[in-house]
């Protein structure tokens, strides 16, 4: 039997406030071990959490540029469980209103357009971590009460690429409108799948595993595609499917079984009674509105049609935040956009990616990646030579003028001189004139390499292609 792969995705996001959601802690990434604590978010005895406003203003933020409601009354929750990570024993989170509801975000497929349906977002603390060495397990309890929101999505992707598709336009936009840094690889983006299987036209879901523990988008969908395997091969040996929770393990390439929902945690969610209640009312909503930016695909349209790129080529260059700024400010200034892309989608992005790094990073400007595109457009240097230009601003930070004239890759454009270079290759090569006579014309071709070779690549190739062609018609005439 066929099946068609059912998926929802619950993705968390560390907000970047500068204080925790709780207590007035830093939430700075990477402090020596247990100083970002006060007893708030150690969970002392008798110490009260205060709400951070910001961290509220941020969900709706998310909320507004996710297309959600926003709720006008909250009320927060507590999660009850027991583990070293939780100094408090319990999270503070919202379990029976979250503070925004049905949103969606629009995915392109090769289908067109899909809206995935977000169910909801709400607000939660993050817990603390733990190391685990020879001498035993130690705690840091720097990250535990940082703001986080969870997104959750309604079941309606259908395959890991719609997966992706997700991730990455839910990437940009939160990055876009600067609630969170969204970086996968230090765990300020989160999350876990929902996958299920059923029968090809069917409606009815089949029974779900929750897979945890993913920390790339590689890793979603290999996991996807080894569930889909897996949950196939049991439903065809007639195996009955519980819910269970399981974690993909990178080194064996699998999703391994954590526990079955018989051994699931019971939560005993209750109301957190040491936090009141807080309304959100219209003023707030708009205020937060006010500060909403372009977004990413409204970005991408706005390329589109002023700059001339691709919708391809625009949805790319809008994944990143920085890039599209680096892209649009590139591509006003040169009026050249397709030019623009094409440094930044191929050299550069390649450049960034053997770095493992972000367009943020970029030691040029947008105006140098301009110069360099005027420089090849007035045939100061040919494109091979733009290329090295790039390379070394890339790696030295440099000028593009300054490089031309350090790496002596300025291209000769002086006529006379080119015409005595195609003399000489043709007085060395008089097979040449001979071969053309006899209809071979096709030799032009192999007498610009020769003259190119000659100048080591500095010579103007358009203006080679036409000293070349007349010089030898005129020899063959002769
Ligand atoms: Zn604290």
């Amino acid at each position: 039997m066929n099946y068609t792969t059912v998926i929802g995705l619950e993705c968390h996001v560390e907000l970047s406030t500068k204080t925790k959601a709780y207590c007035s802690c830093s939430t700075e990434f990477g402090g020596l071990p247990n100083t970002h604590v006060c007893p708030v978010c150690l969970g002392l005895p008798g110490a009260l959490p205060v709400i951070n406003k910001e961290v509220v203003s941020r969900a709706i933020k998310a909320g507004l540029a996710l297309n959600c409601n926003i709720t006008p009354y909250q009320r927060y929750d507590r999660k009850n469980y027991f583990y070293p990570d939780t100094p408090k024993n319990y999270q503070i989170t919202q379990q029976a209103l979250p503070i925004c509801t049905d949103g969606w975000v629009e995915i392109d497929t090769q289908q067109g357009k899909k809206k995935i349906r977000i169910e909801r977002i709400h607000m939660e603390e993050d817990a603390g971590k733990q190391l685990h060495t020879k001498a035993g397990t130690l705690v840091d309890y720097n990250r535990a009460g940082v703001p986080l929101i969870e997104i959750v999505t309604r079941p309606d992707l259908r395959s890991k690429e719609e997966a992706t598709a997700f991730m990455t336009k839910l990437r940009a936009i939160l990055q876009a409108i600067g609630v969170s840094d969204v970086r996968m690889e230090e765990g300020s983006l989160r999350v876990d799948l929902n996958v299920s299987l059923m029968p090809e036209g069917s409606e009815t879901f089949g029974v779900r595993a929750e897979i945890k523990n993913l920390n790339s988008f590689k890793a979603m969908e290999k996991a996807v595609a080894y569930e889909t395997q897996r949950q196939a091969q049991a439903l065809a040996q007639g195996e009955e499917m519980l819910e269970q929770t399981r974690r993909w393990d990178e080194a064996c390439g699998q999703t391994l079984l954590m526990r079955s929902k018989e051994m699931a945690n019971d939560y005993r969610y209750f109301p957190e009674g040491d936090l009141v209640g807080l309304a959100i009312d219209d003023e707030w909503i708009e205020r937060v509105r006010a500060t909403l930016p372009e977004l990413p695909h409204d970005q991408a349209e706005r390329f589109v049609r002023d700059y001339g790129i691709s919708a391809y080529d625009a949805m790319v260059l809008t994944q990143e935040r920085a890039m599209a700024q680096f892209f649009d400010e590139a591509a006003a200034l040169s009026g050249d956009g397709k030019a623009c892309a094409n440094w930044l989608m191929g050299d550069v992005s390649r450049l960034l990616n053997e770095e493992a790094k972000t367009a943020q990073e970029l030691t040029f400007t947008p105006k140098d990646l301009y110069d360099l595109t005027v420089l090849i457009a007035e045939g100061t240097i040919s494109n091979a030579a733009g290329k090295k230009v790039l390379e070394a601003m890339f790696h030295e930070g440099k000028k593009p003028q300054a490089l031309v004239e350090s790496l002596g890759l300025a291209q000769v454009s002086d006529e006379d001189e080119l015409l005595r270079e195609v003399q000489k290759a043709l007085d060395a090569n008089p097979k040449v004139i001979e071969d053309y006579r006899n209809g071979k014309t096709k030799i032009v071709g192999f007498a610009v390499g020769l003259v190119m070779k000659a100048t080591k690549g500095k010579a103007n190739p358009s203006i080679i292609n036409r000293l070349v062609s007349e010089e030898v018609e005129k020899r063959a005439r002769q």
